[in-house]
């Protein structure tokens, strides 16, 4: 493919340097029609059981794509507090939201239940709490605080890099199967009531099979152990092609599909009732709906090797450095896509100092040059929601090209002033 912006007309008829040159750079800048046709997709993967897909909000808490979100019929996962306060303020119901946090102090767990929100203990040891906060609250027998979730390790994992695994021995997340019966000595001793379980795998993966075994082994485990649940949640991490320009495939949604509803029939054969099966994605929600602009201020060779620095630094994307991440570049000159041919070898770099601070490492991209716009692709998921101040570089604003071509602020730029606040 040449250029994914051109093909998808992502700026929808607006001129990439003049949105650059209006909200300055560097620029989060999303498309609303893309974000919301995923959105809407991750609704459909189960459409013959009751179903609802979570939307991970860690990926990206812009409260104006929340509100997607939720126009889509998404109900939501938090991982904070923070995160839940976004989704309340994004105008979620409680019943919406769904609390997966780890190793919290009680504050978070007792927020959670005054604001009836469900929540699942990750360990033992925070069920153990959880049960501890609602004697403190004095909660009745049976109040609704009481019944809650856990999370299941389900001692498989999968993704994208060795970061991103979630589940397997050596990871720190949930309950293994082994501690089942403990489980049931904490509920018991704090009348609590297990009424739902969850795991998550881990995040990016193109193949569904990983998935589909911890799928069949989580009703597995909710067949022998738990009987009766409302709901069961398989978690998220369905990939996206990053290598676009590449021609990669994106994740066989439909297979996936096929694959999934014969192992959800026999479960339900078994299992006496039906609960509620959910997922939580993130990345694939909101990652494709969103680039970033960024100037490119300075070229140079060093030892042979050819370096366009932009000021897309670390602090505005930091997956590259954090996860040896691909993000795809095109370069944009006088508001017009340049052709993929004649390709150099070139490294795209930020304005951090770090020798970590590089966005593409020897790529082949056409020549770039002094005031060129660099466009990364797939920014949306990870990006803005892990911006950092370091070097004291304030935080880039976000745009979105709404569905009627209109370009909108959805956030504005951090300025020295906001971290200057702070002291
Ligand atoms: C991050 C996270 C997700 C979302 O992962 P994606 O790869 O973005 O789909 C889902 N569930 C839990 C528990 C997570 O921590």
């Amino acid at each position: 493919m040449n250029s994914y912006i051109e093909k998808v007309d992502f700026f929808k008829g607006n001129n990439p340097e003049e949105i650059a040159k209006t909200y300055g750079t560097p620029l989060y800048v999303y498309n609303e029609e893309i974000l919301r046709s995923h959105m809407h997709d991750v609704s459909q993967v189960i459409t013959k059981y009751a179903y609802t897909a979570n939307y991970s909000v860690k990926a990206n808490t812009n409260i104006n794509i929340l509100k997607l979100a939720l126009e889509e019929g998404n109900n939501c996962d938090a991982m904070s507090v923070g995160e839940i306060e976004m989704l309340l303020k994004a105008g979620f119901p409680e019943e919406r939201i769904f609390y997966i946090p780890n190793n919290v102090a009680e504050e978070e767990l007792e927020f959670a239940i005054h604001n009836g929100i469900m929540t699942s203990l990750d360990s033992l040891a925070q069920l153990e709490l959880y049960g501890q906060v609602c004697e403190n609250l004095g909660l009745s027998v049976d109040d609704r605080g009481r019944c809650c979730a856990v999370r299941i390790n389900p001692g498989v994992g999968a993704g994208h890099h060795e970061k991103v695994v979630t589940g397997g021995k050596k990871t720190k997340f949930g309950i293994s199967e082994d501690f089942i019966p403990q489980i049931f000595e904490i509920t018991k001793k704090y009348n609590l009531k297990i009424v739902g379980i969850n795991q998550h795998i881990g995040s990016c993966f193109m193949d569904p099979q990983p998935y589909l075994d911890a799928v069949t082994n989580l009703l597995r485990i909710a067949t022998e152990n738990f009987p009766g649940l409302e709901f069961i949640d398989f978690g998220g991490g369905y990939g996206i092609p990053y290598h676009k320009l590449d021609d990669e495939a994106p994740f066989p949604m439909e297979d996936f599909k096929k694959k999934l509803e014969p192992i959800l029939d026999a479960f339900v054969e078994k299992y006496g009732s039906k609960p509620l099966f959910k997922s939580e994605p993130g990345r694939f929600c909101v990652a494709e709906g969103s680039v970033i602009l960024g100037r490119v201020h300075a070229i140079k060779e060093n030892n042979g090797h050819s370096f366009a620095g932009t000021d897309i630094g670390m602090n505005v994307l930091v997956r590259p450095s954090m996860y040896d991440s691909w993000h795809d570049v095109e370069v944009i000159r006088e508001g017009k896509v340049v052709a993929r041919d004649n390709l150099i070898e070139q490294t795209v770099t930020g304005n951090i100092c770090e020798s970590g601070d590089i966005l593409a490492k020897a790529r082949p991209l056409p020549q770039i040059k002094r005031g060129d716009l660099a466009c990364l692709l797939d920014t949306g998921a990870y990006g803005w929601s892990m911006c950092s101040t370091y070097n004291s570089r304030p935080r880039p604003a976000e745009v979105m090209i709404c569905k009627d071509g209109t370009v909108k602020q959805i956030r504005r730029r951090e300025t020295i002033e906001d971290l200057m606040g702070l002291f």
